[in-house]
Order: structure tokens, then C-alpha cells, then sequence
């Protein structure tokens, strides 16, 4: 069970070192002599030569990550970014093309939008909800397929197992950001998927202490990548993934929680007046609820929008009076947090990306924590009446 993969992955690594594993801050090691020098630096995936090629404490988490997942391996990387970025360029150059999503991770969109149209790679982003938009984009010389479910701001699915099979039958590589719905619900390998990206900043660290990122997959996969990160440099730090690993050992736990209550706050607004609409995959209203029974176990995650039919005015306010949710980026972690997307624009949001993404002036996430899901409810509930009494 994934419980107890959490907490043993990693101990038959190192069974003569303790229960809670030590922190190996070392940036080099000795070789006895110059074939055990020469095979420490040659060896791909080696985390016991120098720092930047890898380290014990990475490694050990990159395990556990890569059993939950159903992976052969893993690589850690010093983020969420730093792992997306690093995997991304390692399989493509001038003249490919990738097919990712209309939404993904905002950085993500960046690299898909921005830098590698400079580079020579062309980038075709379709809409996620429907497996054929994909397979109408892919090209002679599409390299990537680039997946993230589910995704912000609305928490649409995309459908891994027919994607991966339209992508696999041209032989173009699958690549899935995993960060919403952790192993635990969704595991995009069994799903025919190739490589599965997280940030472990999110729900595997757990507690808004740490940055990371991850790939698992196929060993020669990750090799091709741990090359092209010999050059970029995106490493772990070893307190980084020492945290990781601590944090990881109550995912499966978390998860199920960080569900239970986002799925009773998802009903509690569905009712509440002065909210729209609530989007939520574990509502049993949400339109891709089949999917949501197919790929994620039937749950919903620890993530929610909804609008506010008071526009940006009452979201602001509404955020103002929240006091147990707190105003702050980031998700997955064991507090609460509320934010307003279209305050990134300060209010004045284009109109397309409005009809677009669906990124209306008034709509709230919440990244469900883990305080008492009575008292989140009561939270959201007494700033909901301060609106109306504006
Ligand atoms: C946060 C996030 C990232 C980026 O991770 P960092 O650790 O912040 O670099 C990528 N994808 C998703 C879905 C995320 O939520």
C-alpha cells in the first residue's frame, strides 16, 4: 500500500543507518584510486562523486517518489521549474515540435510560450478537454507531449491514458506534471505515460519548508536528462530532500485529508450565497466526473476555485476577512491558503485570457490544508457574510 511504500522505499537503501536518515552535506568524495576516481566520474546517476552530479540524501527521496509512482528511477532537482526546464530540453532542439496544453503551471507556460519559440522549437498549445485536440496537433517532427492534470486555474482533467496511447502509437514522448494530484490519486505511469514531473514544494514536501522538484521514469530516460543537468545545474540541496523525505513519509495521509475536507468545503459553497460556480473534481456536479473516477480514484484533490458573483471588489474583501486562510502563494502544504489570480493583474484582466481560461475577476483558490475542516467552513462562511453587509 502506498502508506507503507512512504515510509520503507527508502530504508532498504540503507538499513544500517537509522530509522530517520542522516543528512549527507559532503559536496565530494574520496576515491581510493584512479579506476574507482574514473568510475565515479563517469557513471551516470552517481550521487557520491560531486555535488552537482548528485547526492545520498536526493537520491534516497527520488526513490521513494519513483515507487509511488511505478517508475524503474528518479531524479531530484532544486525545483519544480528546475526538474520541468531540465526534462523539457533534454528531448527536444531547433526544428521540433512539442504539443503541451492551453493551461499549465504558469512557469511552464512561460517556457512553452516565451523561450522555446527563441530557440528554434516550435510549441502547438491545444485545449486539454478532449484527447483528439492533441492528436490533431501533432506533427512529423513533434518530439513532446507535455501534460499536467489537473491543472489551474479550473481544475480541468486531461485524459493521460488516451493521450499517452495517441502519442505512443507515433512514438512521441509523454511527459505528465503530476504536483495536483500526487501519487497517491493519480499514477500516470500505469496510465502509459513516460516521464512524471513534481514539485515536491507542493504536496510531497507538504509543509511550505522547502523547494524541489522531481522526474521518474525510465532509467535511460533520466540519464539523458541527469546529463543535460550536469550542464544547468538544477541540484537538490541535500537539507531539501532530507525534508522531502520526512515530509513524504504522510502523503498518502495528508492526501486523504486534504480530500475530505476540500470535497465538504466544495458542498458548503456549491449552497453558499453570493458564490457562482464552484470547480471542484470531486464534486459529483464537476463535467469530467467519469475521468475523475477513471485516473484519480474518484477524488478530488486538496484544491478548489469558485467565483465570487461580486466580482474583484468582493474578492479582495473577502480575502481581507478570511482568518484561518491565509493570503499566500503555493499549495499542498499542511495551512490553508486563499488567493485571487486576477490581482496578478491588478484587476485589469485582459479580456481573452477572461474567456479564455475562464480566469474571472472574482474567482478564488483555495488550497485546502489541514486544520479542522469545521473551522474552515466556519472561516469562509463568516467572510462570505461580511460581504454582504458591505
Ligand atoms: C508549483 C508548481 C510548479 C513549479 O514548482 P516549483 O517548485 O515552484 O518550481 C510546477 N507545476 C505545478 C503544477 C506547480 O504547482
Amino acid at each position: 500500500m502506498k502508506s507503507t511504500t512512504s515510509l520503507h522505499a527508502d530504508h532498504e537503501l540503507e538499513r544500517n543507518q537509522g530509522i530517520a536518515p542522516p543528512l549527507f552535506q559532503s559536496v565530494t568524495y574520496f576515491a581510493e584510486n584512479e579506476k574507482e576516481f574514473s568510475e565515479m566520474a563517469s557513471e551516470p546517476l552517481h550521487d557520491g562523486f560531486y555535488g552537482r552530479y548528485g547526492n545520498r540524501n536526493a537520491s534516497r527521496i527520488a526513490r521513494v517518489i519513483a515507487d509511488l509512482e511505478h517508475a524503474e528511477d528518479g531524479l531530484m532537482f532544486a525545483s519544480g521549474m528546475g526538474a520541468i526546464s531540465n526534462t523539457v530540453l533534454s528531448f527536444v532542439r531547433a526544428g521540433d515540435h512539442i504539443v503541451a496544453q492551453k493551461n499549465h503551471y504558469i512557469g511552464t507556460t512561460k517556457l512553452l510560450e516565451e523561450i522555446l519559440p527563441d530557440f528554434g522549437v516550435e510549441v502547438s498549445l491545444v485545449e486539454q478537454d478532449h484527447p483528439n485536440n492533441f492528436a490533431r496537433a501533432m506533427q512529423d517532427n513533434t518530439r513532446l507531449v507535455l501534460l499536467e492534470s489537473p491543472v489551474n486555474p479550473l481544475l480541468t482533467l486531461t485524459d493521460l491514458e488516451a493521450v499517452a496511447s495517441l502519442a505512443r502509437s507515433r512514438g512521441i514522448l509523454t511527459i505528465c506534471d503530476n504536483t495536483f494530484a500526487t501519487p497517491i490519486l493519480q499514477q500516470p505511469i500505469d496510465l502509459g505515460i513516460d516521464l512524471v514531473i513534481h514539485s515536491v514544494t507542493k504536496y510531497i514536501g507538504g509543509h511550505h519548508d522547502l523547494i524541489a522538484g522531481c522526474v521518474v521514469g525510465a532509467r535511460e530516460l533520466l540519464k539523458k536528462i541527469w546529463s543535460m543537468n550536469l550542464v544547468l545545474g538544477s541540484v537538490s540541496a541535500p537539507f531539501h530532500s532530507w525534508l522531502a523525505l520526512r515530509g513524504i513519509r504522510t502523503l498518502d495521509l495528508r492526501v486523504r485529508q486534504h480530500c475530505r475536507s476540500a470535497l465538504a468545503i466544495a458542498g458548503f459553497l456549491e449552497k453558499a450565497p453570493g458564490v457562482g460556480k464552484v470547480y471542484y473534481p470531486g464534486l459529483p456536479s464537476h463535467p469530467q466526473r467519469a475521468l475523475v473516477d477513471k485516473q484519480m480514484d474518484g477524488q478530488g484533490g486538496g484544491l478548489l476555485s469558485f467565483d465570487l458573483k461580486g466580482g474583484y471588489d468582493a474578492g479582495v474583501h473577502f480575502l481581507k476577512h478570511l482568518q484561518i486562510f491565509q493570503n499566500a502563494a503555493s499549495l499542498g502544504g499542511v495551512d490553508s491558503l486563499a488567493i485571487q489570480p486576477a490581482v496578478m493583474w491588478g484587476g485589469r484582466l485582459p479580456q481573452e485570457v477572461i474567456e479564455e481560461q475562464g480566469l474571472t475577476p472574482g474567482l478564488i483558490r483555495l488550497a485546502i490544508g489541514l486544520e479542522d475542516t469545521a473551522d474552515l467552513i466556519r472561516d469562509l462562511s463568516q467572510s462570505l457574510e461580511k460581504l454582504d453587509n458591505r
